[in-house]
């Protein structure tokens, strides 16, 4: 339990690969702030076995990080709970699937303020507390489309590579204040946000559900598997061990080899 004593604050937690961050942190004894939409009955269970992982405390934001001000008040509120954060993980993140001519301008603010925007907002009202306390640990779940694209993701595309050189600029900012600064990068995770844009695939591709998955989705991770969001999460717990205190401004692929071709 190494982080007992550690609070973390995990955006877009309530699903997929944030609550398995939640839960490897919760699980080295840490406070947990999730945040995320969803039923609030199973928010509520989320949150309550995170308590019994760990025996120290969660609390649950509803902020919508598209608000920089709902970003603020979910700051406070973690600060006035737990004193402040000193593990924050930047994960929420959405998708959305066209060609660039038809691509919804809305979909592009809305992508750029998610993915990208709202990373800006949680770290600068987190540094001061971790520039106090002399470590910090700053972890982005960038991905794969932070390093190469793909066609028609144009907003994805742009906002994960963003959040990637954010990243490198905040890492060489606070690099003597102990606080590190890292991206972690899937490949496609199995997990509603990969669930949820197969329709549109199928829709700008022409193609089956079956060829959307094998064809697209596995045809570029060379070992034909889906990430896991434990595989995920086990590297953001790895990155706030002491062991990884000079690992800095690194943009770490979890891809099944994607990047490496
Ligand atoms: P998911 O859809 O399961 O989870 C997204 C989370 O973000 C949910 O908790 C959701 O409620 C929350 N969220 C959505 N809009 C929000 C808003 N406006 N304000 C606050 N929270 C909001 O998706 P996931 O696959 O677990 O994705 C998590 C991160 O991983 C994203 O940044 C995504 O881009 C990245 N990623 C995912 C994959 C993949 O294949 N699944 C690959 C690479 C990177």
């Amino acid at each position: 339990m190494f982080l007992q004593g550690k609070t973390a604050l995990i955006t877009g937690s309530t699903s997929g690969i944030g609550l398995a961050y939640a839960k490897a942190m919760a699980a080295e004894g840490a406070n947990i702030v999730i945040n995320g939409f969803g039923d609030a009955d199973e928010i509520e269970a989320e949150r309550k076995a995170l308590e019994v992982l760990n025996g120290a405390r969660a609390v649950y934001s509803d902020a919508d990080l598209t608000k920089p001000k709902k970003i603020e008040d979910m700051m406070k509120m973690a600060a006035d709970e737990f004193g402040g954060i000193d593990i924050l993980v930047n994960n929420a993140g959405t998708q959305h699937v066209d060609p660039v001519e038809d691509f919804p301008p809305e979909k592009w603010d809305l992508i750029l303020a998610l993915n990208l925007t709202s990373s800006f907002h949680t770290v600068r009202h987190a540094v001061p507390y971790m520039k106090e306390k002399k470590w910090g640990r700053i972890i982005g779940t960038a991905s794969a489309h932070s390093k190469a694209a793909s066609p028609f993701k144009t907003a994805y595309v742009t906002a994960k590579h963003g959040l990637a050189g954010f990243t490198k600029t905040i890492a060489l900012e606070l690099a003597e204040h102990g606080i590190t600064a890292n991206c972690i990068s899937p490949g496609y995770v199995w997990t509603p946000l990969v669930e949820n844009q197969i329709p549109d695939t199928m829709k700008a591709r022409n193609m089956s559900r079956e060829d959307v998955i094998n064809k697209v989705m596995l045809d570029g991770q060379p070992t034909k598997e889906f990430v896991t969001p434990e595989q995920v999460a086990a590297i953001g717990v790895f990155l706030c061990r002491d062991e990884a205190a000079q690992v800095t401004g690194a943009n770490w692929s979890v891809d099944g080899g994607w990047t490496a071709e």
